[in-house]
């Protein structure tokens, strides 16, 4: 595996694979690895003949400076990770690199009704930090296969639209969420959780999965509330637990028995904030955020 730091290096490199006639998927990560990452790289080593992951902690999507401070960083274990996985090439860039001229605290990107739902009015600039990584990220690397997880499910529409507006012809693919074995999807957070509250954390899945369960057609607000308490019983501070249209992500407070849901959830254990979410009609699986582009 090839560890690069530079753009302009990244370029010579992936320009010979791409003489070549070689097709490119990209990872792009944030560090401190686990195996949901790793299930990422294995989804782009299937049909593409380069992986290039990335590692890089944005300072731009941080809303809250003291999340970026403990933001985990394992560099070490994670090239050795990676070393055994199907990553061809690590981009190890630097601030400046990224962000030669600074990044910016304004509304770059029209990304519309998917920016005042969920994440977006609870982590003000976050979606524009994230589209403001992502587009150097796209820029440098040039995939043409993109991998990403459903564990950030509103993230994969946001990047979905960036690749609308950079008229890309980059293939995004949104890969299934990895869970601990009690359910509790695998995050680089999680390592900050006490154990008490690591063991209460699996309730924000078994919330998620009460809605699934017992989903009926008509008024949702029974279910919500009733599934808000399984948090609230394991000392969860709820931002939100809402059902969407798994496609646009209105909310819907009333279910017509057809409309593919997704169920969403943001909720903090002390200062970890975990999110998560779960498609909970058959027919939005498989790959709904797929089907917005
Ligand atoms: P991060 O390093 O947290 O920014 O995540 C990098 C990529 O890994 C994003 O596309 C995430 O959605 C994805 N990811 C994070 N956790 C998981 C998981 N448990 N299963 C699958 N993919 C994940």
């Amino acid at each position: 595996m090839l560890i690069i730091k530079k753009k302009g290096a990244l370029a010579t490199i992936l320009d010979e694979h791409r003489r070549k006639g070689y097709s490119i998927g990209f990872v792009p990560t944030m560090g401190a690895l686990h195996p949901g990452h790793l299930s990422l790289i294995q989804a782009a080593g299937v049909p593409n003949q380069v992986v290039v992951a990335s590692i890089f902690v944005n300072p731009a999507q941080f809303n809250d400076p003291a999340d970026f401070e403990k933001y985990p960083v394992t560099l070490g274990k994670d090239i050795e990770l990676l070393e055994q996985s199907a990553c061809d090439v690590l981009f190890l860039p630097s601030v400046a690199e990224i962000y030669p001229n600074g990044w910016k605290n304004e509304p770059l990107y029209n990304l519309g009704f998917l920016e005042t739902v969920f994440e977006g009015p609870f982590r003000p600039g976050h979606f524009q930090g994230v589209c403001q990584v992502m587009e150097q990220l796209l820029r440098m690397v040039g995939p043409d296969h993109l991998y990403m997880g459903q564990k950030d499910y509103q993230q994969c529409m946001v990047v979905a639209r960036l690749l609308e507006l950079m008229n890309s012809s980059c293939v995004l693919h949104t890969c299934p969420t990895l869970r601990e074995k009690d359910g509790l999807a695998m995050s680089s957070r999680n390592v900050r959780l006490s154990p008490a509250d690591r063991e209460a954390a699996s309730a924000i899945f078994q919330a998620l999965r009460f809605i699934r369960d017992r989903l009926q057609p008509g008024e949702l607000s029974t279910i919500l509330t009733a599934s808000k308490e399984i948090l609230t019983a394991n000392r969860f501070k709820v931002d939100y637990l809402s059902i969407a249209h798994a496609r646009s992500l209105a909310p819907v407070e009333s279910w017509d028995g057809r409309q593919p849901l997704v169920a969403l959830a943001a909720a903090f254990l002390h200062d970890v904030r975990l999110i998560d979410n779960m498609l909970i009609t058959a027919a939005s699986e498989p790959n709904a955020v797929n089907a917005v582009n």
